[in-house]
């Protein structure tokens, strides 16, 4: 819909336009966008949610003035935003986009890396502090020559016309903007900045809340946290330190299943020492042991190559499907010529695998869990020819 006159901003320099509604004596038209059309017009873009709207009618126009308000002070901040940028990172901040509607603020700007936390902070609170002064926000129209004059900062590279408005914010701030703003800084009632990312190479992204929306964010975040707490069941207060219990215990409960486990693991294996043979003088002990991963493994191959005082030790473990194998040769049996790494080469094969390691400690894995008793029987030959 075009009227002759309204009191629709239509989206420009970065600001959304307004919301609203449009009455005729015999139709209702919702306002969802209003945008700048050919000839300086404006168009109000929506669709008639009751009645029928004529061409010729009489209408009322209706701004949705709370989310104007919303948007206001979105963009007054942003003002303050950008002067705050200048004075904590230098003078080669500019705005290189900007973007505000009633939910947040969006401002990219010039700047070489990315913004440290004490930096953020630092422009969260002189934006707050100068919300907080509750400064007048003076619109004036005067010519380029003048405003440039002013000190008013303009977008490089932007075409403005004769005259242009200038808005100020007391000393702090003064911008060449067509936007619209609230009335004093206070309104803005706070300040706070979400995020600051880098959209391209040499530009930075903040995004930023105001007003009530700042409020709005808080009780969302609370109400995870307390969500947090009831999960935990914790008091609120307490749920950093009560994380810390719940990890110490988990620590604890981590310990006692590994020590459970190698005691499983050997109880598993029972009395095997009587499955050791001579092999050339050298003695072996291959054997298997079920459900035992590699880490397990390896602590009892320590322990039964302690036991067995001299030798080689082969051991393989159907787990989930797969096999877990390790060998084990003392110095004496390396010094008579064994080679647990190519022990284990030889018989890999047999369980569906491959592996290898040194002459004293090797493991491998396999896929086939049958072919475990063929490689226990292969153990004795490949070591066999590995002796002298
Ligand atoms: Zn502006």
């Amino acid at each position: 819909l075009i009227t002759d006159v309204t009191p629709f901003y239509a989206t420009m320099g970065g600001q959304k336009g307004d919301f609203g509604v449009i009455r005729t004596e015999n139709g209702t038209f919702e306002v969802t966008e209003t945008v700048k059309i050919a000839g300086g017009r404006i168009g109000h873009v929506g669709k008639v949610v009751s009645g029928t709207v004529t061409v010729g009618d009489k209408a009322e126009l209706a701004v949705d003035t709370d989310n104007r308000k919303s948007v206001c002070k979105n963009h007054s901040a942003t003002h303050l935003l950008q002067k705050a940028l200048q004075l904590v990172l230098g003078d080669h901040v500019e705005q290189q986009g900007s973007y505000q509607d009633g939910a947040r603020t969006r401002f990219d700007f010039s700047h070489g890396q990315a913004m440290t936390a004490e930096e953020i902070a630092k422009v969260e609170a002189l934006v707050n502090e100068k919300i907080a002064e509750d400064i007048a926000v003076v619109t004036d129209i005067m010519s380029i020559e003048d405003a440039k004059k002013s000190g008013a900062m303009a977008l490089f590279g932007e075409k403005y016309g004769d005259t242009v408005r200038v808005v100020s914010m007391g000393d702090f701030s003064k911008e060449l903007c067509g936007g619209t703003h609230v009335k004093h800084t206070g309104e803005i009632g706070y300040f706070k900045i979400l995020s600051e990312s880098g959209v391209a190479a040499g530009v930075r992204r903040i995004e930023a809340l105001t007003g009530a929306n700042v409020m709005a964010y808080y009780q969302a975040m609370e109400e995870n946290f307390n969500k947090a707490a009831a999960a935990a069941k914790a008091a609120p207060a307490a749920l950093t330190e009560k994380i810390q219990h719940m990890q110490a215990e988990l620590k604890a409960l981590n310990a006692e299943n590994e020590s459970l486990k190698a005691k499983m693991a050997q109880s598993a294996l029972g009395n095997v020492m009587d499955q050791a043979v001579e092999v050339k003088g050298t003695k072996l002990l291959a054997t298997s042991v079920d459900g035992v991963d590699m880490n397990g493994l390896r602590d009892l191959g320590d322990q039964l190559k302690d036991k067995l005082g001299e030798g080689v030790v082969v051991l393989l473990s159907a787990q989930d499907g797969k096999v877990n194998m390790i060998a084990m040769a003392t110095d004496g049996a390396v010094k008579a010529g064994a080679h647990a790494g190519n022990l284990i080469k030889g018989i890999a094969a047999l369980v569906g695998g491959g592996g290898g390691g040194r002459p004293n400690m090797a493991q491998a894995g396999g896929k086939n869990p049958a072919g475990i008793p063929a490689a226990i029987a292969e153990a004795s030959k490949v070591l066999e020819g590995q002796l002298a």
